[in-house]
């Protein structure tokens, strides 16, 4: 079939030993194998998404497959009816999820929380003296999580361990569950936990996405959409009773359909309706609106009456650059 693309997630903790080289080869082969993604390789190993299709994804998948040094490696798959990238990627990286744990860093291999099927990880999330904890970023949180489910208040990832110190007493003497999108920043993220001393420390294994696929949990229990890290921006997870979690920035109302700030210096990612974008020229803020290069008022081509006009509606009168 001409339109049957897949989306592949993965990631393997292993030892690449020269990254750089390792990226380079590992990007011609995708480009050859009609491939587009995002791969960041790392002494510690692989974490990627890529679409194609689904020859190319089946010749990709036999070939990491049958390397020695992905034995094991498991791939989530999605069906589409098209790229959802624009290019392909491979990036070396110092490390494949940013917790910047330095002196401190986990080898998953070595120290990892336990790990739960999506059907273990349903029964434990209801039970009590449990604290299930988002190990994602805050708008990744916003338009879908489990429910009951831990928000950190941190703007990115490599702020968790910091806020766990800070608010310990909440987790003390707690059955902590964590989960994340396909599960590789759980898998070092609950190493940590056990690290700081936490003894009950268990992971969904193969993140949300799995959790989603999984033929008997069905995604029950998760509220709203997953936010992936490709143009589709969020997929569904829950099958069973679905339901919308995500707010509308600007009133609240139930929404999912992610929009970048208009302003390049901004580009801050909010939930925002159609009519909202128009009425607030997608500027999250009053000075984001007058932004001079903001990039809404230069696609809709507003004359500066235009765009002073729009803002008046909504009580602005920040002076608009003519
Ligand atoms: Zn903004």
């Amino acid at each position: 079939m001409e339109n049957d693309f897949r989306v592949l997630l993965y990631y393997h903790y292993t030892t690449i030993e020269d990254p750089e080289q390792f990226a380079q080869d590992h990007l011609a082969f995708c480009k050859q194998n009609d491939l587009k993604g995002r791969i960041l390789v790392a002494n510690e190993g692989i974490n990627g998404t890529v679409s194609g299709l689904k020859k190319d994804t089946d010749q990709y998948k036999l070939a990491m497959e049958s390397d020695p040094l992905f034995e094991g490696i498991v791939f989530k798959e999605d069906v589409e009816s098209g790229h959802v990238f624009k290019k392909m990627h491979v990036r070396p990286r110092a490390e494949l999820v940013t917790l910047r744990l330095n002196e401190e860093d986990i080898d998953p291999r070595q120290l990892t929380g336990k790990y739960l099927s999506p059907v273990e990880w349903k029964e434990a999330m209801q039970q009590e003296d449990t604290v299930v904890i988002d190990a994602r970023n805050d708008y990744e949180y916003d338009v879908g999580h489990f429910r009951g489910a831990v928000r950190p208040d941190i703007k990115t990832f490599r702020d968790l361990p910091e806020w766990i110190r800070d608010n310990k007493e909440q987790f003390e003497n707690k059955k902590i569950l964590t989960y994340c999108t396909g599960g590789i920043r759980c898998e070092k993220f609950s190493g940590w936990l056990k690290q700081e001393g936490f003894e009950d420390v268990s992971q969904l294994h193969g993140g949300i996405v799995s959790y989603g696929k999984d033929q008997e949990v069905q995604g029950d229990l998760w509220d709203g959409q997953c936010y992936v890290f490709d143009e589709r921006l969020t997929v569904p997870i829950n099958h069973v009773n679905p339901s919308i979690v995500g707010k509308d920035y600007f009133d609240g109302t139930p929404c999912e359909r992610y929009v970048n700030c208009a302003n390049p210096e901004c580009n801050k990612q909010i939930l925002a309706s159609e009519e909202n974008e128009h009425k607030y020229v997608r500027g999250c803020t009053p000075e984001c609106r007058v932004h001079p290069r903001n990039l809404y008022i230069k696609e809709q081509q507003l004359s500066p009456e235009q765009h002073q006009e729009r803002l008046e509606v909504i009580g602005e009168n920040l002076p608009v650059r003519s």
